[in-house]
């Protein structure tokens, strides 16, 4: 018997094909034989409710997009780790020359409250389970929102606890790292490439954009 997440998955694949790849078999043929040419590249969480092609209602080869662990950029670091997150981010700018980066946060992210709580957390005497001591990808990985939250508490609103300032700091944050990539600043700088900071409310199903200092307002929504 199919397990119940393969046949949703099936099922909706063939709502798929029904729907939307009929009403666009043109343009899907038109992308896949042309090549993408996308001019935005969106940054956004792996978040399951937080789909930038459901928001934003693009068509295939319009915006290229970039998920991970709330939406973070890490901090230009050359090196021969294995950096997916950066090989991304160069190839839509120097490959694909788009003229846009947009890091959008979110609502409720998992990972932002994880970055929280981890604040919370003192050294632990007790004899814990071995492994507490294994490497976490997950916890080192949003260690990297420390500076959005350093940056945070010295700011006039800066409280710890508080989810969604910490999710506005973060989107700040990811966009000074962006800028710490030679490449973005230079194309920046060139006026080649803007920057924007977005963020999604869940619940509301609402857009904010950031302005030049950070603040985010609401986007009209028709
Ligand atoms: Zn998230």
């Amino acid at each position: 018997m199919t397990q119940l997440w393969k046949q949703n998955l099936i099922s909706g694949y063939q709502n798929f094909r029904a729907g939307p790849y009929k009403d666009r078999k043109n343009l899907y043929e038109q992308v896949g034989t042309q090549g993408q040419n996308p001019d935005v590249l969106v940054i956004s969480c792996v978040d399951s409710r937080v789909s930038p092609s459901t928001i934003f209602g693009a068509h295939p080869g319009e915006i290229f997009i970039l998920r991970n662990v709330a939406n973070i950029v890490p901090p230009y670091a050359p090196s021969a780790d294995y950096h997916g997150t950066s090989a991304a981010i160069e190839f839509a700018v120097v490959n694909m020359k788009v003229k846009a980066i947009m890091v959008m946060g979110h609502e409720s992210c998992g990972g932002v409250a994880a970055f929280l709580a981890s604040l919370d957390n003192t050294p632990d005497t007790d004899a814990d389970a071995d492994t507490s001591n294994e490497p976490s990808f997950l916890g080192n990985w949003i260690q990297i929102l420390d500076a959005a939250h350093k940056r945070f508490m010295a700011s006039d609103t800066g409280a710890t606890g508080q989810q969604r300032q910490m999710e506005y700091a973060g989107v700040r944050q990811s966009l000074l790292n962006l800028m710490g990539f030679p490449f973005v600043e230079q194309a920046v700088a060139a006026g080649e490439l803007s920057l924007q900071g977005a963020y999604f409310s869940i619940i509301e199903g609402r857009l904010l954009f950031a302005d030049a200092d950070g603040v985010f307002a609401e986007v009209p929504s028709e």
